[in-house]
């Protein structure tokens, strides 16, 4: 654990992200924050140490992106993980047998894997709900309920929950509060400005930025949890090395510039897809005929560069999927370079079919990554697999 200051968390947002955490190396006044590839520290005698006894419990490149990620949230506390779920699995623990857990029908199909085929068989139980409604958030709140968990925009349905609404809900009932921001990033979103207890990441998205590196974040405003935050980090150790720590850092300088690019190629893109004759349907919380726009525009600076869209049929989403020649074909989103999708095949396997197409999860749908490149060009590669497939 470590906690951002007060000056970094009194900057804004874009001079956070080049700055907050990092002071000059002592030595040799490095600018940039060394990797510090150790697993222990040399104590000058028993009992006496300068802050770090072992790598598990502390390593001063994970203490800068702890930092730096706290004050672009709003922290204070910042955790950094060995991977995203890492980083739910640890919240997750702050639970105990017998509670009861309120989480999004549509989050990310690895969240809702941890915890119906690893958590449901420690103890702990799981509503899933259609949290677009907070009414439905509300009703399904009993006695053992002790967190609610959302993912907004969501995964892949661009499905929006009211924070503020749910927060207060989660107020009234005395519940952990958890959001996981990857897809809006604090650059688009701040739950722990609209009552959010935690916000959490996978840093091998938006935040690192360059697909080179796995990692996950934990963010918190509250003593309390971030004293038992610490405990589970340091007692189940799922850090990251040192080196993931400092790609990371490097990622997240430039996550203001790169979420500007994402947004404003993302917005141009689902706008002309919207009017595509092989599209029939798109997905996207900038769209004004998106069902949430206006609670979109309250919560959100920006609307960030995932789009998904549904081309009517299996056959066309593989032939869309696999006709992209700036688009690759692969999982996880949030890099420079463009990415396609098929959640049904890929990211959401693991979510039961019956639950996928209740909500609109097709076999048709198909998932972008909108990257940084040319958006000309990013527009001529889709028109041309999306002809390819409209053929079919
Ligand atoms: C990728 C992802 C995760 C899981 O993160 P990993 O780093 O892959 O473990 C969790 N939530 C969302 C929204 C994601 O996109």
């Amino acid at each position: 654990m470590t906690r951002a200051s007060d000056d970094d968390l009194r900057l804004r947002l874009s001079t956070k992200a080049v700055h907050a955490g990092q002071a000059p190396e002592e030595t040799t006044g490095a600018i940039m924050t060394p990797i510090f590839q150790t697993s222990t520290y040399v104590q000058p005698g028993l009992g006496r140490h300068k802050g770090f006894e072992y790598a598990r419990t502390r390593n001063p490149t994970r203490d800068a992106l702890e930092r730096n990620v706290a004050a672009l949230e709003g922290g204070p506390h910042g955790f950094a993980f060995a991977s995203g779920l890492a980083a739910t699995d640890t919240v997750l623990k702050l639970l105990s047998a017998g509670d009861h857990v309120i989480c999004g029908e549509n989050v990310y199909g690895g969240t809702h894997r941890l915890m119906t085929h690893v958590f449901e068989r420690l103890g702990l139980s799981f509503t899933f709900v259609d949290t677009r409604d907070p009414a439905a958030v509300a009703a399904a709140v009993i006695s053992a309920t002790r967190m609610i968990f959302v993912e907004t925009p969501s995964n892949p349905m661009m499905r929006l929950t009211d924070l503020a609404a749910v927060g207060r809900i989660a107020a009234q009932h005395e519940l952990l509060f958890v959001v996981d921001n990857t897809f809006a990033t604090p650059v688009f979103q701040r739950p722990l400005e609209l009552g959010a207890n935690i916000s959490l990441h996978s840093t091998t998205k938006y935040l690192n930025g360059h697909s080179d590196m796995v990692g996950g974040v934990v963010v918190t405003t509250r003593d309390d949890l971030a004293e038992r935050l610490a405990f589970l980090q340091n007692a189940a150790g799922a850090v990251p090395g040192p080196f993931d720590c400092w790609l990371a850092l490097r990622g997240t300088k430039t996550l203001a510039v790169r979420m500007r690019q994402h947004d404003a190629s993302g917005r141009c893109l689902a706008e002309w897809l919207r009017h595509h004759p092989a599209v029939e349907r798109v997905y996207y919380p900038g769209l004004p005929d998106h069902p949430q726009y206006e609670l979109a525009c309250r919560q959100m600076s920006g609307f960030g560069g995932m789009i998904s869209l549904d081309v009517g049929s299996p056959e066309r989403a593989r032939v869309v999927a696999e006709s992209t020649r700036i688009f690759a074909l692969a999982e996880s989103l949030g890099g420079v370079e463009s990415l396609i999708g098929h959640p049904a095949s890929m990211t959401h396997a693991s979510v039961p079919k019956a639950m996928r197409e209740a909500m609109g999860l097709t076999d048709g749908l198909v998932r972008l990554s909108v990257g940084i490149e040319d958006v000309e060009d990013l527009q001529a590669d889709l028109d041309q697999a999306l002809k390819k497939a409209a053929a079919r």
